[in-house]
């Protein structure tokens, strides 16, 4: 994995290079979604960046986000069972696990994945991800008890 330092360092020298706008909002708001454990909603990353950054708003965090999902530093994980957007740090191509009962997102890497042939006559396929779902160990054991 690449260092959170050198992801926010390339970034900045891309933002540089096409000559967009480079703030410490911005920068904070991807070091605070690299380093984020769990797939995190826009407003989690907000709440823990104004820890940092008391006047940063919720619009810059959004955008932020927005703008790093479409500059392929970060994914969005939209499940169908709706609630917030959650937001993915990891560049590497993986999958997910979603428990049905407590929500968890995991990420998992399934190698045989890897290489699945895309669909045909959808287009040009340039990534994919898999989504696994069911009921994770620790909600399994719960309900068995
Ligand atoms: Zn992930």
């Amino acid at each position: 994995m690449v260092p959170v330092k050198a992801r926010v360092n390339a970034w900045t020298a891309r933002l540089r290079q096409q000559g967009r706008r480079v703030t410490a909002a911005r920068l904070a708001v991807f070091e605070a979604l690299i380093q984020a454990r769990r797939h995190p909603t826009a407003d989690e990353i907000y709440r823990q960046v104004r820890q940092r950054l008391p006047s940063i708003s919720r619009a810059t965090v959004y955008n932020t986000l927005d703008t790093l999902v479409e500059d392929r530093e970060a994914g969005v994980l939209l499940e169908e069972s709706s609630g917030p957007a959650r937001f993915d740090g990891k560049r590497e191509r993986h999958d997910h696990f979603v428990c049905r009962r407590c929500g968890r997102i995991e990420d998992l890497h399934a190698p045989a994945l890897d290489r699945l042939p895309a669909p045909r006559g959808v287009g040009r396929v340039d990534s994919h991800s898999v989504t696994f779902r069911g009921v994770c160990r620790r909600c399994d054991t719960t309900l068995r008890r």
